[in-house]
């Protein structure tokens, strides 16, 4: 579903050194960031973390205490939200009840006349068209399912044709299957048109499965910006490894750092020959409280960690395999939660949580073992 991007495409949205402050509070601190033309692009985080005032700056419902947002490469410092050319959709529909579907779609082109040179009535058939609503025009809005609403409202921020969507929450108000229908609706409605879309959700797995690149915000700032599968795989801080999906995170102390040393005798553990093997990208020994294991450093190979370093590391719980034969702990099963595909069980290890997924429950003591490249590196602290 992602469509190609690449890293010259023009640049739709600049955000440089945005900083929004009410009173002492910086809701949104010093943030710096490119939306691509025809991107995807979704501010995600925990409640509070500035997504919505973010969006707000650049709708231009708020002005900015520092920093310039930037449209085309122009300041927008000064333009009220009509002057730029975008569509809002919020998350409580906003569907004037009053009004026919229709013209409620067509009261988004109060202000602006349709655009490519059709009439009004030629306008909305067409938005009802792609927001494949075609034959709810003369339907009283509140006769439709909340996912049919957002669709009209998503029409009605459409139809004078902005160069940028800007979207807040649309779904949050609907149940769990109906957002997954319309996420799917609203990446394809996004993909015909190719707009410039801004998502702000504080649901990791709907920014996961819609964007084409998340920023993943904390404290007014983003932590990491990347297409879905680089935050998921390689999360660059251990608030991103936490936040997006299930993880694991250790700390643990470099112990060798040369890749080649036969792993060390835990003496309770019966490593397989092979162990150690340069098969991975030089992988370093850690040591968790007293448990040995070995790290791929994949890209952090450069910084090439010294015993004594302290390396924190996650990995995830699908990587965390039953009677895996690297890397491997026990732990007790302390919860099973049974989700139909797999069950997510929380293992005891030595007084720490370890999340691990399999096929069916499992009760007592369970060895998992994970390959050392399928755990990566978030920090390297020199001693
Ligand atoms: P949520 O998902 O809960 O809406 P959010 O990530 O969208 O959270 P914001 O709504 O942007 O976060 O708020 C960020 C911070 O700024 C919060 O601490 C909030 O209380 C504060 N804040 C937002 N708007 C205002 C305002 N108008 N006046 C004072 N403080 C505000």
């Amino acid at each position: 579903s992602e469509r190609d991007l690449r890293p010259d495409d023009p640049v739709a949205v600049a955000l440089d050194g945005v900083t929004k402050r009410y009173g002492e509070t910086a809701a949104v601190d010093d943030v710096s960031l490119r939306v691509r033309e025809g991107e995807f692009f979704t501010l995600v985080g925990p409640s509070g973390c500035g997504k919505t005032t973010t969006l707000r700056l650049i709708a231009g419902f708020e002005a900015t205490t520092e920093g310039t947002v930037r449209f085309g490469g122009e300041s927008v410092a000064g333009v009220p939200p009509e002057d730029r050319d975008v569509g809002v959709v919020f998350q409580n529909y906003a569907l004037f009840p009053h009004m026919t579907v229709g013209e409620n779609v067509a009261y988004g082109l109060k202000f602006a006349d349709p655009p490519g040179g059709v009439t009004r009535a030629e306008r909305v058939a067409e938005l009802l068209e792609l927001v494949d609503l075609p034959d709810a025009a003369d339907r009283d809005p509140e006769s439709l399912s909340g996912g049919q609403k957002q669709r009209v409202a998503m029409a009605r921020a459409l139809a004078p044709g902005p160069d940028v969507l800007l979207l807040d929450e649309p779904m949050s108000a609907l149940d769990a299957r109906l957002r997954e229908r319309l996420r799917v609706q609203v990446r394809e409605i996004q993909s015909e048109l190719g707009i410039t879309t801004i998502y702000v959700t504080h649901d990791q797995e709907e920014a996961l499965a819609i964007s084409d690149r998340v920023a993943v915000m904390a404290g007014g700032t983003p932590e990491q910006v990347a297409p879905p599968q680089t935050v998921y795989r390689e999360p660059a801080t251990r608030f991103v490894a936490e936040f997006v999906g299930d993880n694991n995170v250790f700390t643990g102390r470099v112990v060798d750092a040369t890749g080649e040393a036969d792993d060390l005798a835990a003496g309770d553990r019966d490593e397989p020959t092979g162990n150690g093997d340069a098969d991975d990208s030089d992988p370093v020994g850690i040591d968790v409280d007293g448990e040995r294991f070995r790290i791929g450093l994949g890209d952090r190979a450069g910084e090439s960690p010294a015993p004594g370093d302290r390396l924190t590391v996650c990995v995830r719980p699908e990587d965390l395999r039953i009677d895996g034969e690297r890397n491997r702990l026990t732990g007790t099963v302390e919860s099973a939660e049974f989700l139909g595909e797999t069950t997510r069980m929380t293992l005891d290890w030595r007084g720490r949580e370890v999340v691990v997924r399999a096929r069916d429950p499992l009760s007592g003591d369970v060895t998992v073992g994970f390959d050392p490249a399928d755990a990566h590196v978030i920090g390297v602290e020199t001693e």
